[in-house]
């Protein structure tokens, strides 16, 4: 359950117009746009012995985005956000020159009884120009992201802009994310509704992408503008996401994110040396990896 040791490399296989793998980052596409890492928490039963505790751990150079489909968490951070996110809101924590934080399970969730946790917590890499920003937070709710219907589907705008709309999520680059049910069988066409690189989630359900069946648990990636149209299965759900990529390449290391490997090289230091802001009354610590 913790964010923080899932990089996994594998290989990831072409079909069409389209590499399919598991995660980002796939070996031969590392980013989809600003978006670096992809982290699927669960589905997974949590209590009465086991519950979600990710204690203190730092990021920078990055933008969380957190996207529940069921379970609650709470989270605390070093500038003093304590916001509890149920599914459909977003969290959005901006780490920028440095943020700590907690995950845990709601106290009043901690009695003894059975949830299913079941989620996303995606990273989005800042622009350049943004890196060392000072740290935000934002909570946006289930009401304030824009939905519709279309051709037999249910859209959410979840973050950026796309099919005509703006999310009230802040974004620090061109890029969008939007949660897509299928209530019929259907075409999905980003052509003109999305723009830059796109990454496509299976989340549930399934996809032919080029003649071939990709199924829930896969993530299909995009090589190129005009590819073969997708057609989704009845019930399925997908998440899309992406946006412009950066001119310059990003360096990952743990939570820590930037264009710069000393910066990454100096944050592993100063967590080390406990010189990171602190998460008020939270005495726990993520040691670095070594
Ligand atoms: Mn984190």
């Amino acid at each position: 359950m913790s964010n923080t040791d899932l990089i996994i490399e594998e290989r990831s296989r072409d079909i069409g117009d389209f590499l399919v793998g598991r995660l980002i980052p796939f070996r031969k596409k590392r980013m989809v746009g600003p978006f670096i890492f992809i982290d699927h928490m669960g589905p997974e039963k949590l209590g009465p012995e086991k519950y979600m505790d990710v204690d203190q751990h730092p990021h920078i150079g990055l933008a969380t985005l957190t996207y529940l489909l069921e379970g609650e968490i709470m989270h605390e951070d070093s500038i003093g956000t304590a916001q509890r996110i149920r599914p459909g809101s977003v969290n959005l924590m901006v780490a920028g020159k440095g943020v700590t934080h907690t995950e845990r399970t709601p106290d009043d969730l901690r009695g003894g009884h059975e949830y299913t946790m079941h989620g996303y917590q995606i990273w989005i890499a800042l622009p350049k120009n943004l890196e060392n920003m000072e740290p935000e937070f934002y909570h946006i709710s289930k009401d304030e992201l824009p939905s519709w219907e279309e051709d037999g589907a249910a859209f959410t705008l979840v973050a950026g802009e796309g099919f005509g709309r703006q999310s009230p999520v802040p974004s620090y680059s061109d890029l969008f994310m939007v949660s897509v049910r299928a209530e019929e069988d259907f075409s999905l066409d980003v052509a003109g509704n999305l723009k830059g690189e796109i990454g496509i989630c299976i989340v549930e359900g399934g996809v032919d992408a080029c003649g071939q069946q990709v199924e829930a648990g896969n993530m299909l990636v995009s090589k190129l503008e005009g590819q073969c149209a997708l057609k989704v299965r009845k019930g399925s759900h997908l998440l899309l996401f992406g946006g412009e990529p950066f001119e310059e390449e990003r360096h990952i290391y743990w939570n820590f994110v930037s264009s710069q490997k000393e910066t990454i090289e100096k944050a592993k230091e100063n967590w080390r040396e406990k010189r990171f802001p602190k998460v008020e009354g939270d005495e726990t610590y993520v040691p670095l990896p070594k």
